[in-house]
């Protein structure tokens, strides 16, 4: 979805549905329009660093590259403003970091860097793909802090997206839980961990451990695998593991029900909740 977001899909792919910035749906507009909005207002940063950052140019480059382009800034300008940016990215001496390539750095490093590429365009949105899993857990929680402190700093939107349900626990306001490229559940982060509805999500927040698991306890799995994406099964793409499936589930399939005004979910038997919900089939698609 990120990618379909940031227009990284292959050429041959279909992208369908829409998705508003600021009012303006974005797969409405044309290349050149799209071209000056990602990476200006959208940006993003991967999992990987290392992978990402280009090996053979100096960081420098890379930090000042989308500003000249986007911001029509002078060499110079671009100079002092790629060092504010890595000050304010926790980067300890940056002038003499500007001139490394970024194998000369640490994973951490790295990635504070593909932070300060990102925010060099000041943008509104920011997408940050699995942004620690390529780091070890002193640095991950330094990062997702840091990536916290920014975007309340710039009173920026950002797009977390995390197979790990403590980051996403403390640092959103809002969770979507996707189950094989579909929506589950969606709503208030609080409400949706301490009140899930989906059968997935409460599968998920069971098998995860917590302080109170005890010593040597079983952690609840989910039985079975992840469905072919290319041909997923028809209707709810959870139902060939969950306990609760029945037929409805399949044919036509659950569509997105809403709980109370913020929280919706996609499931016929759904956990019950102390709010009243109407639940009822749908049309198979989210
Ligand atoms: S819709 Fe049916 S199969 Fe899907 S999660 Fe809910 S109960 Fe399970």
């Amino acid at each position: 979805m990120a990618r379909a977001i940031m227009g990284l899909m292959p050429p041959r792919s279909a992208c369908t549905g829409e998705v508003r910035l600021q009012g303006r749906d974005l797969f409405s507009l044309s290349k050149k329009e799209k071209q000056e909005l990602l990476g200006k207002q959208i940006a993003m940063v991967f999992q990987d660093p290392g992978r990402s950052l280009n090996p053979v140019v100096r960081v420098e480059r890379q930090i000042s590259e989308g500003m000249r382009k986007h911001l029509g800034v002078s060499k110079s300008e671009a100079h002092t403003r790629a060092l504010q940016l890595l000050n304010e990215v926790g980067v300890p001496d940056p002038e003499p970091r500007l001139r490394n390539y970024p194998h000369e750095m640490s994973g951490g490093m790295r990635q504070r860097v593909m932070l300060a590429i990102a925010l060099a365009c000041e943008p509104v949105l920011l997408i940050a793909d699995e942004p620690t899993t390529a780091l070890d857990v002193t640095i991950q929680r330094q990062i997702l802090d840091l990536l916290r402190s920014v975007q309340r700093d710039r009173g920026m939107a950002m797009m977390l997206i995390s197979h790990d349900l403590s980051v996403v626990a403390g640092r959103t306001d809002r969770v979507s839980v996707m189950y094989a490229g579909r929506l589950s559940e969606t709503g208030p982060t609080r409400g949706v961990f301490e009140s899930p509805r989906h059968r997935y999500t409460e599968a998920l927040l069971a098998a995860t451990p917590s302080l109170a698991t005890e010593r040597h306890q079983r952690l609840r799995v989910i039985d079975g695998s992840l469905p072919d994406p290319v041909s997923p099964p028809a209707g709810c793409r959870f139902a060939p593991r969950c306990e609760f499936s029945t037929s409805a589930c399949i044919d036509p399939g659950p569509a997105l029900i809403t709980s109370s005004r913020e929280h919706q979910f996609a499931c016929l038997h759904p956990v019950e909740s102390a709010a009243p919900s109407t639940v009822a089939a749908g049309q198979g698609g989210h």
